[in-house]
């Protein structure tokens, strides 16, 4: 099968290792390919950063850092302390040293006129993630958030926001800037539309999927494929698993709860995206048009988390 996920950064990447494990395991020799959001990206220190393939591509790769949950294992922050010791402002980034040498690369190639897409295939080259990690987009779209800031209204990069201010500061909306006149990267569209299987992974639903789906084409060629498209939640019990999805679901107006994403992406048999729906068994969920199965949908090991994918599968076969 050919398989196409669509996935953020640490969740998605947790999903991916699970993804990877199904599509290896004993019978098959499934193609994966990840369509991973880039609306995090900045540029900070003249380095150009993206956050969320850094994370899919360390995690598969095997050197995340797993008790952090993003960043290399075994990092060191010399190069940051000694920025900081120069009064460089922004100091609440957390770039570690080895880090630092992927976007250095990173950077030098994208000033060469290399596509962030043909940069992440050279990175890819050193981690063998054994998944085809594309960028959404090769144009730059970062997502902004409106926020109320010393009395006034401004908007900020995300990353201010949610790593700076622990997305505790009120949010009015999400801008994600230079989005509409964007394209997908090379290979995105193709790998939606010729897909024996679309997965949604469990990342988060405004920042993460809802930037990819705001890629011009990439609703259409979801809506378009004769592949399913099957999800799995990221709320369960109402509450995000890890991380602060739930300060972004209010923000756009939709209820924390694994009904309220599954309709949020709604059914492709309507104006959604969604065949299935995969959500914890604890978990009520009436979605229109999208089959539902529960299930425990915790991410503990990559046995349990292929598992999930194997459901999916089940579920797309219905
Ligand atoms: P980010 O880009 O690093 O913020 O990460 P993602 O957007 O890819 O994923 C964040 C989401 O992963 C959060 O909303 C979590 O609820 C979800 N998540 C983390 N662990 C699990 C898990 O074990 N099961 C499920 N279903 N979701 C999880
Ligand atoms: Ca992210």
């Amino acid at each position: 099968m050919r398989i196409t996920v669509l996935a953020g950064g640490v969740g998605g990447a947790k999903y991916l290792r699970g993804v990877r494990q199904f599509a290896t395991s004993a019978g098959r020799a499934d193609e994966v390919t990840a369509v991973i959001n880039t609306g995090d990206d900045v540029t900070m220190h003249g380095l150009r950063i993206c956050p969320d393939l850094d994370s899919v591509m360390y995690t598969l790769g095997g050197v995340i850092d797993t008790e952090r949950g993003w960043g290399r294992a075994g990092e060191t922050w010399r190069i940051k302390e000694s920025l900081a010791d120069y009064g460089a402002e922004p100091t609440w980034f957390g770039l570690g040293d080895l880090d630092i040498a992927t976007h250095l690369m990173r950077t030098q190639m994208l000033d060469s006129g290399y596509p962030l897409s043909d940069v992440t295939a050279a990175l890819c080259q050193r981690w063998q993630p054994g998944v085809r990690l594309l960028p959404m987009t090769d144009q730059r779209c970062e997502t902004h958030v409106v926020v109320e800031l010393d009395g006034t209204r401004r908007a900020i990069h995300f990353q201010e926001w949610w790593v700076r201010y622990r997305a505790g500061i009120p949010a009015h909306s999400f801008v994600q800037v230079g989005l509409d006149s964007a394209t997908a990267a090379p290979g995105v569209l193709e790998a939606i539309t010729d897909a024996d299987l679309v997965l949604i992974a469990p990342s988060n639903p405004v920042v993460s999927i809802g930037t990819i789906l705001a890629v011009p084409g990439v609703r259409p060629a979801l809506r378009g494929t004769a592949a399913p498209v099957i999800g799995l939640s990221p709320i369960l019990s109402g509450a995000p698993v890890r991380g602060m999805a739930d300060a972004c679901l209010p923000v756009i107006g939709v209820e924390v709860s694994a009904e309220g994403v599954g309709r949020f992406y709604g059914a492709r048999k309507d104006d959604g995206i969604l065949d299935g729906w995969l959500i914890h068994q604890t978990d009520p969920a009436d979605i229109p048009g999208v089959s539902v199965l529960s299930r425990n949908i915790l991410m503990t090991d990559d046995d349990a988390t292929a598992a999930m994918v194997a459901e999916a599968v089940e579920l797309a076969g219905r």
